[in-house]
């Protein structure tokens, strides 16, 4: 805003080198800018790393007026805020963590016309008061970061983001951006619906993170697992994330017993350790964080060099979200899994017995499928994640676990011709319990009021067990054969590569069964 010129143009790119000291833009960063200096909406869906902070910041020094950013977590606000300072931009942030006098403050120079950039929550951003406040001044924009938290979608649902659309009628004129590093379809739609931005231009870019390495294990014994998993990177940091406070400490415990520098960090614990923590964490080349994933929203450490999971996460977006923090600066950095049935019970039990309306329950537990379809498959991991956010991967990544050590398969040309059949002889209309129904020729209730009982395909999958069929099915879900339907109660659906299948022109490879989940399955304790 400071350099806005009633006369002449400002050039971003001027800006990029002046004020930032980058050379050039990246990616589509350039297109972003004109389009939102132009005055005009945007969507923008860049994977973590990929500089979405520029999109909004030199837009908002370009144009006439302060730039409204509205910022989910008050310590995300607070680093961004001073990172501006530092480059002598004249940011504040506006929010309950100030004194009344620094409040004051902030208002003041806001009202002087003294601020590029303002930051604000999204309680702030609906009220009344606050639109008062702005209601007479120059507005460059109003960028909403972190824009899938208005999506029940997204993995971090935040009710006060349904009221930003508010900001549509209020301040029309005043271009708008929202930004995510979310990718899935139905959050992309959400954006787009809840926050009124369907003139928006759509900016996406690839989700790809080639220097980030992929490893899902069994778990075994998960302690030693992570053990040789750190002992690959040496004077090098990174998370530990697990599930439970209780388990954030012993881990963290254990860890240093082992002589690994290791610190607990979960919203359990006293505010002060916990910032001293984070701190340390941030300055030090040699730390090993334990987590709950409280940790990590908005923090910017560059050289993240690795994140373990010792438990799995609820979805495929938290998964992307939590790995996405390695690697930012764009060295190789290796993100790590340990899962076992035990996380898939104990995940399903978190859903059941939580306390959403069903309508919610029903698409956590279709997330929580589409995360185990990436554990099962036996194809690269990495296509697999991009599957997931809807963009095509030619495989063969030759950085991923699976990639680098083929797993065992079978063919499953038959099984996968079955399958299909019996989804498209179906109508299309079935999740998967009913549809394996159909194949065992399960007689019940629901296959007989559909008349199932009656085609060629009911009992055509007797030769497989259930649980086989159940794994068949995740499994070509994560080849992208077939997609549910999550708007349709899970129905699932061909996709147009099915049809090769049908034709004999393509094989279809399933993972085996590993050797533990059969020990797990036969009752045995590991
Ligand atoms: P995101 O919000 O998309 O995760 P950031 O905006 O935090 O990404 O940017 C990630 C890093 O890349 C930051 O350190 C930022 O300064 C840097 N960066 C952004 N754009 C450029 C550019 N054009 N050239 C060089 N570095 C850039
Ligand atoms: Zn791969």
């Amino acid at each position: 805003a400071r350099l806005f010129e009633p006369q002449g143009i400002v050039n971003p790119l001027d800006i990029l080198k002046r004020i930032y000291g980058y050379s050039a833009f990246r990616g589509q960063q350039q297109a972003v800018i004109e389009q939102v200096v132009a005055g005009g909406d945007a969507v923008v869906l860049f994977p973590t790393g990929a500089g979405k902070s520029l999109c909004f910041q030199i837009p908002a020094l370009c144009r006439k007026g302060v730039g409204i950013v509205v910022s989910p977590l008050i310590a995300l606000m607070r680093d961004q805020v001073e990172a501006l300072k530092q480059l002598g931009i004249r940011a504040a942030g506006l929010n309950s963590s100030l004194t009344r006098d620094e409040a004051i403050a902030v208002r003041r120079a806001l009202a002087a016309d003294e601020l590029d950039l303002l930051y604000v929550t999204p309680e702030r951003a609906v009220t009344d008061g606050f639109a008062e406040m702005i209601g007479d001044m120059d507005i460059a924009l109003f960028a909403i970061d972190e824009a899938h938290c208005v999506s029940q979608w997204g993995h971090d649902f935040r009710p006060e983001y349904r009221g930003l659309d508010c900001l549509a009628s209020r301040f029309p004129g005043v271009p708008r951006i929202a930004l995510t590093a979310t990718a899935d379809h139905h959050t992309r739609d959400d954006i787009i619906e809840r926050l009124a931005l369907g003139g928006a231009r759509v900016f996406t870019s690839s989700f790809d993170r080639p220097n980030i390495a992929y490893e899902i294990v069994e778990r075994d014994q998960p302690r030693q697992q992570l053990l040789r998993f750190l002992s690959r990177f040496k004077d090098s940091s990174g998370i530990v994330y697990c599930l439970s406070r209780a388990k954030v400490e012993d881990t963290a415990e254990w860890l240093s017993e082992q002589g690994i520098r290791a610190l607990p960090y979960h919203a359990g614990m006293d505010r002060a350790l916990r910032d001293r923590h984070q701190d340390a964490f941030l300055k030090e080349e040699n730390l090993c964080l334990v987590a709950t994933v409280a940790f990590g929203m908005g923090i910017d450490k560059p050289d993240v060099r690795f994140v373990a999971h010792l438990d799995l996460p609820g979805s495929v977006e938290a998964y992307y979200q939590e790995t996405g923090r390695a690697g930012r600066d764009g060295l190789p950095s290796e993100v790590w899994m340990a899962y076992g049935m035990a996380d898939v019970i104990q995940r399903r039990r978190m859903i059941d017995e939580g306390g959403a309306p069903d309508e919610i329950k029903r698409i956590e537990r279709s997330k929580l499928n589409s995360l185990l379809a990436i554990c099962e498959t036996a194809g690269c991991r990495r296509q697999a994640i991009l599957a997931h956010f809807g963009e095509a991967h030619s495989g063969r990544c030759s950085h991923c676990d699976t990639c680098l050590k083929p797993v065992e398969t079978w063919d499953g040309t038959e099984a996968a011709i079955k399958a299909l059949a019996a989804v498209y002889r179906t109508g299309e209309r079935f999740g998967t319990g009913h549809v394996i129904d159909v194949l065992m020729g399960t007689v019940n209730e629901k296959t007989e009021r559909f008349g199932h009982v009656d085609m060629p395909v009911f009992g055509a999958g007797k030769d497989l067990p259930a649980r086989t069929w159940q794994s068949v099915f995740r499994q070509l879900l994560a080849t992208g054969l077939i997609t549910v339907d999550h708007a349709a109660f899970g129905a699932m659906k061909l996709e147009p590569e099915a049809r090769a299948v049908f034709k004999r022109e393509r094989q279809v490879f399933f993972r085996k069964d590993r050797p533990s989940s059969g020990k797990a399955a036969r009752g045995q304790k590991s």
